[in-house]
């Protein structure tokens, strides 16, 4: 049967596809409550302890978990005041769809077959999983890492009740060389493979209400009025990284807003134009607040 899956996650572009356990996830559970005593967690994340760890906490008949990779990489586009990964339609969607298709393939193949499906919206660490489903390893950004395409890809899973036979973790790190600690705008790398997402500019640019001095600072740091891509141009493992072969991230780029176009727009019609772009999602006067933030309007 995962013949069959990796067949069909192939016929869909998915190229890489592996499989956690379902089972309560020690090891996570020791970083994740080191992020919670500290308060290194940004808010966006599940809260419920026990559902952060366990998928049977999600799907009680869980007995797996299906992880796949979108690589979404295209190049930096000249003049992008926008994250290399929010160029394309919404990952959300390109990659939710198709998990959807492999749900759907499972229906059909296994009687009883049950699933949740999850990109970047899940109550469990897309990246702890990538990495205990064998496919990456983690960097001291934080990061997971491939060997084709590097820290570039989006990770989406479905919790499931058929036992497919777990992957092993890569035995592996980064090669440390901490080019991502000292080019960090947040000065957030902690050095222990985790971030502190409280000071990071990515997590800045999305964060709503007033900022603070110090916040404001960072976000300033470079030109991006969404993300931050620094911690990932830097890194040795991304410097060949493959580009995507996944149709939907190549094609519709926007790496750049305008401000004036932005200003005129109402929130309805940000909306309708750009209601498929995963940077919409807070509303354009985040967008416009970053703006104005970096070039001192
Ligand atoms: S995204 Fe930017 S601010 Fe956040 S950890 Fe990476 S380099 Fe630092
Ligand atoms: S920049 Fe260096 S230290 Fe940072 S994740 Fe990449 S290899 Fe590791």
């Amino acid at each position: 049967m995962k013949e069959k899956l990796i067949r069909f996650c192939n016929s869909i572009d998915i190229e890489c596809t592996g499989i956690a356990p379902a089972e309560r996830y020690t090891e996570f559970a020791g970083v994740w409550k080191k992020q919670l005593d500290r308060g290194y967690v940004s808010g966006f994340e599940e809260r419920d302890f026990k559902r952060r760890i366990d998928p049977r906490e999600t799907l009680p008949e869980a007995k797996s978990v299906i992880v796949c990779l979108f690589p979404y990489y295209t190049g930096r586009a000249d003049g992008a005041n926008l994250s290399v990964s929010t160029y394309s339609r919404d990952y959300h969607l390109i990659a939710g769809e198709r998990l959807e298709l492999i749900g759907n393939f499972l229906k059909k193949e296994i009687p009883g077959f049950v699933y949740r499906a999850f990109v970047d919206n899940g109550p469990l660490s897309d990246r702890y999983l990538a990495y205990r489903a064998g496919l990456g390893f983690f960097g001291i950004n934080g990061h997971l890492i491939t060997e084709k395409y590097g820290s570039y890809v989006f990770i989406g899973y479905l919790i499931n009740n058929y036992p497919f036979e777990p992957d092993k973790p890569q035995e592996r790190t980064c090669r440390q060389c901490l080019k991502c600690v000292s080019a960090c705008p947040g000065q957030c790398i902690l050095g222990d493979f985790t971030i502190n997402p409280l000071k990071c500019k990515s997590y800045l640019t999305q964060k709503k209400g007033a900022l603070s001095e110090e916040e404001m600072a960072i976000i300033r740091r470079n030109s991006l009025i969404w993300g931050c891509d620094v911690c990932q141009e830097v890194c040795p493992h991304n410097q060949q990284a493959a580009k995507t072969a996944i149709a939907g991230f190549a094609e519709n780029l926007l790496p750049a807003l305008d401000y004036r176009e932005l200003k005129e727009l109402s929130n309805r019609e940000f909306r309708q134009k750009y209601g498929d772009r995963s940077f919409s999602w807070r509303g354009k006067n985040v967008l416009l607040r970053n703006y104005e933030i970096i070039n001192k309007l």
